[in-house]
């Protein structure tokens, strides 16, 4: 829960993805279920490159999406609100150069494997295009209201990008794991998990995937992200959100205790099962598109206690992790995390009206 890796774009999309992308089924070459070999220098090299490429075409497709269905943003391009339009047009200048701006700043991949994940990206160039040239010429013919014609293409090309992430990231999101209902020493999904995230997200078109990392693996996954992101989280990571593939990555030590409480009968709950809680609560927020990591972890604080009891947990159980999450596991998170409008009638309160904490 440290960081929303992949960024999130808009909740709209994610009701348009519908189950075309998700799960195990991929594009192209099959992923491995088997750990693919750690990467050279290089190839760590071009992966920071393609992570900085795709930052900044998520940043445009994040504010293109987020644009297609707010009628205030097209009332601001009809009136010719100059904030706005160049917001916008910056967006589509960038989503138009995505097969220039690939061959100058990410170029030609070192190895076979991710030269695959080159052609899967660059794919998605092509309806980026399109729709980018689509959209600026309805801006400049002064008719906002066409940028409807090319939205349709920067979703499709926006859908290209997400599910190249299973061969760009193929270390962690090309991984096909086995489910397994159950405590496991592997990597695996744990179908009992996905479920109770998403009790947490409403109109989630798609079932969010829970995986489950072993210790053997999630240094290998972590290796990967810092990669792709060119930096190491600060401190432990906990799990991260793949809102595009509407997935959820969680550490071992948090899967760990989740297993305890879902499997053990755990007769005493500590904190290390509230923060597992909290993480759940954290990552499944992200899924359902909340960006921000000081509200995704207040949100998921407020869910606590109907987390715990979708986990299995009596009631009284499950409002005592709550407690627990409150007064031991949010209070030793980094500043990042944590909000002062998190608080009982503050600004994050889900429930203002309701005394009641978390
Ligand atoms: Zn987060």
């Amino acid at each position: 829960m440290r960081r929303n890796w992949l960024i999130p774009l808009a909740a709209s999309l994610a009701l348009a993805i519908g189950g075309g992308c998700s799960g195990s089924s991929s594009e192209g070459k099959s992923p491995e279920s088997e750990a693919p070999g750690p990467y050279t220098a290089a190839e760590r090299k071009w992966l920071g490159k393609l992570g900085a490429w795709r930052a900044s075409a998520d940043v445009a497709l994040r504010i293109m999406l987020l644009a297609n269905d707010d009628d205030a943003v097209v009332k601001a391009l009809q009136e010719g609100y100059a904030p706005v339009v160049n917001e916008i047009r910056t967006a589509l200048e960038v989503l138009k150069a995505c097969s220039q701006t690939f061959r100058e700043q990410v170029g030609a991949a070192p190895t076979d494997r991710l030269g695959q994940a080159a052609s899967a990206t660059r794919a998605a160039c092509p309806d980026l295009q399109r729709g980018a040239a689509e959209d600026l010429r309805a801006l400049d013919g002064a008719k906002p209201e066409l940028l409807d014609a090319g939205d349709g293409f920067i979703e499709l090309g926006a859908e290209k990008l997400w599910s190249a992430n299973k061969q760009v990231l193929v270390r962690a999101e090309g991984r096909v794991l086995p489910a397994v209902a159950g405590p496991s020493e592997k990597s695996h999904v744990n179908p009992d998990l996905g479920p109770v995230a998403d009790s947490l997200g409403e109109n989630l078109a798609t079932a969010t995937e829970v995986r489950c990392w072993s210790d053997e693996d999630w240094p290998d996954v972590l290796d990967e992200l810092s990669a792709y992101y060119g930096s190491r989280p600060h401190g432990e990571l906990l799990g991260f959100a793949s809102p595009d593939l509407v997935r959820i990555n969680l550490a071992p030590r948090i899967c760990d205790a989740l297993d305890e409480v879902l499997y053990e009968n755990a007769d005493e709950l500590g904190e290390a099962h509230a923060l597992a809680v909290l993480a759940l609560g954290h990552e499944a927020m992200h899924v359902a598109w909340v960006v921000d990591e000081a509200v995704a972890t207040c949100y998921a604080l407020q869910e606590a206690e109907h987390v715990g009891v979708e986990l299995g947990l009596p009631r009284s159980d499950a409002r005592s992790l709550a407690r627990l999450a409150w007064t031991d596991a949010y209070r030793a998170l980094p500043r990042e995390y944590r909000s002062t409008e998190c608080a009982d009638g503050r600004e994050l309160d889900i429930n203002p009206n309701s005394h009641a904490w978390p």
